[in-house]
């Protein structure tokens, strides 16, 4: 099946109470553990692509390629959308260009004046190609700012003013962050995901930094408009430990312990097990 965008995808997951999870890759291995579970558990899925991961596969093209010729190649049937995570206005402008079917434009930074500004541009060039586009409101913080935030709550007005303008998902700051939450996190804000529900009505709502939120605040996140969950820091942490623990068993060094084809082998399975019981949390097992 070929890349579809998100729309569809997203708007029987809000209508049917589960969430689509949004996995981000950045190798072959990640790629193909990640469709390959999706598949196997018969769930639509979103591969998301960050600025700095999609120049580290090379660029793009290299990425829109891989994923296509694997949904060829591995016989991928379920949905499955290409969505640029956190793009820039020109990264989303070079994502549309190269075949992705989804875009994010994190116009957070900008004053909301810029924001609407930008988002609207992007929101016809998406329309006019069948693309679907996300947006954020309220910056959701985390590691990458070097100090590690609470995490913002957005501005439920802001919400409703973005989602007007006709974007097909949107994230809000919810008091959630990106990277491992630290043990004083004061949790989801619940009181703010649901003003912004009220007031987006039917918009599916984009949940970030879903490594660490406790099973039971993604349940009620859901059942509270969350149709998108966000998990990137997860899948490395168990890519890492697997691979760590390989290595640590002298494996690397045993026999041809040392071909990559073996050496990532209990990463990926690690990323598939990681992929599998998200999916089994968010709902969206048999959904395709
Ligand atoms: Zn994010």
């Amino acid at each position: 099946m070929a890349l579809v965008n998100a729309k569809e995808m997203l708007t029987k997951a809000k209508e049917g109470h589960y969430a689509v999870g949004q996995f981000n890759i950045n190798n072959l291995e990640w790629t193909k553990a990640v469709l390959l579970t999706a598949q196997e558990l018969n769930s639509p899925v979103i591969l998301g692509v960050s600025e700095g991961a999609g120049k580290y596969m090379c660029g793009y093209k290299t990425v829109v390629g891989m994923v296509n010729g694997m949904l060829e190649e591995l016989n991928i049937t379920v949905p499955v959308a290409l969505h640029l995570d956190h793009g820039s206005y020109e990264g989303a402008k070079a994502c549309i260009a190269a075949g992705f079917s989804s875009v994010m434009f994190d116009g957070s930074h900008y004053p909301i004046a810029e924001n609407v500004e930008k988002t609207t541009e992007l929101v016809q060039i998406c329309a006019d190609k069948n693309l679907s586009i996300e947006a954020e409101v309220g910056s959701i913080g985390g590691e990458e700012d070097g100090v590690v935030g609470m995490g913002e709550c957005a501005d439920p007005n802001e919400c409703k003013m973005i989602a007007d303008l006709g974007v097909t998902m949107l994230a809000a700051g919810i008091g959630n962050i990106h990277g491992v939450y630290p043990e004083n996190w004061a949790g989801l804000s619940f009181d703010t995901l649901d003003a912004v529900q009220k007031l987006t009505g039917s918009m599916p709502l984009v949940l970030h930094g879903g490594t660490g939120i406790p099973a039971d605040m993604i349940k009620k996140a859901i059942t509270l408009g969350v149709s998108k969950i966000n998990v990137n820091t997860e899948c490395q942490l168990s890519f890492a430990a697997a691979t760590r623990k390989y290595i640590e068993e002298g494996k690397d060094q045993k026999g041809k312990g040392f071909d990559p084809r073996k050496l990532l082998a209990p990463g990926f399975e690690a990323i598939k097990a990681t992929v599998k019981e998200k999916m089994e949390l968010f709902g969206s097992v048999n959904k395709a």
